[in-house]
């Protein structure tokens, strides 16, 4: 016959098993363990009333009771943590069905976008790349290229002199050496890359800015190579339509030399007020020239065996040309509004 300690372990069972919240479980506590009100420390405080030969068993049978109640407040504390901490997890998922927050995304910068299309166009032609150091030495920037040293650009106040014997590279240039000592002829290279002149920064110059050099040299290469190619590169880049001038002009690691225009492709020569090339109808796009047999030498390339031409123009111009853009600077103030124009 169950007596009254059966009865409340029936009550504790069931009431730990009905702990769904913090209220819950004080409840629990208050109703059978606390020292003042709880039941099971009331069942304690009936055992001097008891007959003596029962008190021991009573005892033991109550205190069964009591680690058993307290064992169950325990689990039902550790079940409601493990519970509240899944229920906060849950809140923090988020919703996979609901739309995802839009990042913006970024664009290529205007001047590599413009290099990686000239590029693109040599590729095909069947040009490297090549690369070289924009610390480079004095040398290979001035002498190797056959500019001698009363030149103008040799002086303090055209380049960034760094230290004895190098400067920051005042043209991509010194790489036609570098390369044409590394490689055998045939060479047909494209070298895009940064230099640096000390210009004050203006709509029209900035002390660092983007060139592509080209050069390539073999056995019996002569002018026509280089003006084929040149034609067929201005084309690819500002459309068929675009004529092709050459001017005789000086360079000193090219001879003969030549400037080489191209038609205005704002105006095409018919607007005399026209805002690109002045009513003239042509723009100057780059320099080019056969390569020196002074700089062919510098190169460990024998100019009685090997010829080569070589050209160069300047990125951030045809970036200014193609977007009608009178500002080269535009390029490099990191404005958001600019930017967001040129994708
Ligand atoms: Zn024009």
């Amino acid at each position: 016959m169950p007596d009254e300690i059966d009865e409340l372990r029936a009550k504790v069972e069931a009431a730990a098993a009905g702990i769904r919240s913090r209220q819950d479980l004080q409840k629990f506590k208050e109703e059978f363990l606390s020292r003042k009100k709880g039941k099971i420390p009331g069942l304690f405080k009936k055992i001097p009333a008891l007959p003596p030969q029962e008190r021991s068993s009573f005892g033991q049978r109550v205190n069964e009771l009591r680690q058993l109640a307290e064992r169950l407040f325990k689990e039902a504390e550790e079940g409601l943590k493990g519970s509240l901490w899944r229920q906060k997890l849950q809140e923090s998922i988020p919703d996979p069905t609901l739309p995802g927050y839009l990042k913006p995304l970024g664009t290529v910068h205007p001047i590599p976008e413009i290099s990686h299309r000239i590029e693109e166009i040599f590729l095909r032609m069947g040009y490297d790349i090549e690369d070289g150091p924009e610390v480079e030495k004095e040398y290979f920037n001035f002498d190797a290229l056959n500019i001698p040293p009363h030149h103008p650009a040799r002086q303090e106040q055209d380049t960034f002199f760094v230290g004895e014997g190098y400067l920051l590279r005042t043209h991509t240039s010194p790489v036609q050496i570098r390369a044409m000592r590394r490689r055998k002829p045939p060479i047909r290279i494209i070298v895009p890359g940064r230099v640096y002149r000390r210009d004050e920064a203006d709509p029209t110059h900035t002390p660092m800015f983007y060139q592509i050099e080209g050069l390539v040299v073999d056995r019996g290469i002569n002018f026509a190579h280089l003006k084929g190619t040149l034609e067929t590169f201005l084309k690819a880049l500002f459309g068929e339509d675009t004529r092709v001038r050459f001017r005789p002009s000086y360079f000193p690691f090219t001879e003969p030399s030549a400037e080489v225009d191209i038609s205005c492709p704002v105006c095409g020569g018919k607007d005399p007020h026209c805002r690109v090339c002045g009513g003239a109808g042509w723009i100057e796009i780059l320099g080019s020239g056969m390569v020196h047999p002074q700089v062919l030498r510098s190169g460990g390339i024998d100019p009685e065996e090997y010829s080569g031409f070589a050209f160069g123009l300047g990125v951030d111009r045809i970036s200014m040309l193609k977007r009608g853009l009178a500002d080269i600077r535009n390029h490099y103030w990191n404005r958001m509004d600019f930017l967001e124009q040129m994708k």
